[in-house]
């Protein structure tokens, strides 16, 4: 391991036009280990396979990556069209260090036919043994390999993988890892055009931007051992490699995955589901489409439906690393201080949506009012609600805790609508108000709202303990129709509370609506 470098990190995201939470996470361990070292994390993006390499496929990553606050110091610049760290923009770079392997003999042109290639293959598997590449284009001479090149002859160049060594990797989370290079075919670095794959590509722009550290997610771990020979035959440092397990789906252990017929079946799940139900209700109240990219899968999901980015941040951190045996809570800071490669854990770690909803609900405690509030009126323009900005901030005050996601005040649509547009609960309508006797009290109750003073929740409950008194009559029989009445819900912050919000013309304009509608149904029932 060649720990005395200068730490220096990279995610390198093909742009996919969206950051799935899984990647966010190696994202995350990789920006923290920068961090934690005081090192350098870089963002570079690998887009020479990518069939869309276009700024809208990137702009999700980037926005991912700015909304969690992972700042990186060196990378694409928003905005500002491609740049160094775009792989489409270094072919130079590839050319000269393909050559540099063809002329070492580190490397070869290979005219094999993939069919050619593919039939090898399978007879060693019918035959029980390693495939390794037949090499037969070694045998051609110059002037053959000249001739098939004037010709046009489609080809590859493939790394000649040095046979009957073992290739050894120590990686930071997964530990010694050992590959036997008889058992490895010779790997297609470039096609004949010389334009590169992937882990050719990735290991030139590792070893000329000087990346200390390789962490990534643990499916790239057999790539490590082709990459390792790779920066051999370069004469490059290898870097330390590290190996992230994969984030699991809620409550099983196979890779979280963002295929239409897997994402059915997490809305279903027990643990999932109540991350698709957020969305259901908030997205379509603020514009926004469910869909592919836009599900409890992506980053993307949890910033629009009103989580606090700490929070993500807080749960992707205990994702499979841990400072020790309880810490749960963690802020940002504690995170960088702490961060460290060797609690990170082995095994793949499941997504966990409660945890997630408690860590943002610890998150939004903390927040400033006024920030807390500024969110959720962003919320309410979104929805094209209108509001008081005094309103809101008292509504805020008395939802205390109800609020956890930021959207939540969008689930207080009593407060915001006009009384005749108010929704009534059928079930709380049924079970609070058709009762024997309701409409009248409620009717007597109204009618004493005229003389409270002032309109406060501390006078308005006096008042009614006073109104139950008077008629002999406990509080429960009076308040939960009251609240129906007035909200159209049989929950919600104190009583009190909402009937001062909404105002004494509200309220009594709202009971009498209630009882109208009352007389209805029992006219209509006679
Ligand atoms: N573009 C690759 C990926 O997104 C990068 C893998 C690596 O970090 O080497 O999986």
């Amino acid at each position: 391991m060649s720990t005395d470098r200068p730490v220096r990190t990279r995610f390198a995201p093909s742009p996919t036009g969206f950051m799935h939470i899984g990647g966010m996470r190696t994202a995350l361990f990789t920006w923290l280990f920068a961090r934690a070292n005081g090192g350098k994390f870089i963002l570079r993006i690998d887009d020479t396979d990518a069939s869309r390499n276009d700024e809208a496929a990137l702009e999700p990553i980037l926005d991912a990556f700015e909304w969690m606050g992972l700042d990186w110091d060196e990378g694409p610049v928003r905005g500002d069209g491609m740049n160094d760290y775009f792989q489409s923009q270094r072919r130079g770079l590839y050319d000269e260090r393909l050559a540099t392997l063809l002329d070492a003999d580190h490397a070869y042109r290979d005219f094999e036919t993939p069919e050619e290639v593919a039939a090898q293959r399978e007879a060693a598997e019918k035959a029980k043994r390693n495939y390794v590449s037949s090499r037969a284009s070694l045998e051609l001479s110059e002037d053959e390999v000249a001739a098939k090149l004037d010709a046009g002859e489609r080809h590859v160049v493939r790394l000649k993988v040095p046979r009957g060594e073992r290739v050894t990797i120590d990686d930071a989370v997964r530990g010694e890892v050992t590959w036997s290079t008889d058992e490895m075919p010779d790997p297609v670095l470039a096609r004949g055009d010389g334009s590169p794959l992937y882990n050719f590509a990735s290991v030139c722009d590792d070893a000329d931007m000087n990346i200390s550290h390789v962490i990534r997610a643990e499916e790239h771990l057999s790539n490590a051992a082709v990459q390792a020979l790779l920066f051999d035959a370069l004469g490059a440092d290898r870097p330390v490699f590290a190996h992230i397990p994969f984030v699991a789906a809620p409550g099983g252990s196979k890779k979280l995955s963002k295929r239409e017929k897997d994402l059915a079946k997490y809305r279903e799940s027990p643990g999932f589901r109540k991350l698709f139900e957020v969305g259901d209700r908030v997205l379509p109240l603020i514009g926004v489409e469910p869909g592919p990219t836009m599900n409890p899968v992506m980053v993307a999901f949890y910033r629009e439906v009103g989580f606090l980015p700490d929070a993500v941040f807080n749960a992707l951190a205990r994702l499979g690393w841990s400072h020790d045996d309880s810490t749960e809570v963690m802020s940002r800071e504690f995170v960088v201080q702490n961060f460290s490669l060797d609690r990170v854990v082995k095994a793949s770690a499941g997504l966990d949506p409660d945890k997630m909803l408690s860590f943002q609900e610890h998150w939004v405690g903390e927040m400033d009012p006024a920030v807390k509030l500024d969110h959720c009126c962003e919320y309410l323009d979104r929805a094209g609600w209108a509001y008081e900005r005094d309103f809101v901030s008292q509504l805020l005050d008395a939802l205390g805790d109800r609020v956890k996601l930021l959207s939540d005040v969008l689930s207080y649509e009593e407060y915001f609508v006009a009384d005749a547009d108010l929704a009534y609960d059928e079930k709380a309508f049924k079970k609070r108000l058709r009762k024997d006797g309701v409409p009248e009290l409620l009717s007597a109750y109204r009618d004493s709202l005229a003389v409270v003073e002032p309109f406060e929740a501390a006078a308005l409950e006096s008042h009614m303990t006073a109104f139950c008194e008077e008629r002999e009559i406990g509080l429960g029989q009076i308040i939960h129709a009251v609240r129906v009445a007035v909200t159209g819900k049989p929950a919600g912050p104190g009583m009190f509370d909402a009937l001062e919000l909404l105002g004494r013309e509200r309220c009594v304009a709202r009971i009498g609506r209630a009882l109208a509608m009352l007389e209805d149904a029992a006219a209509a029932s006679t």
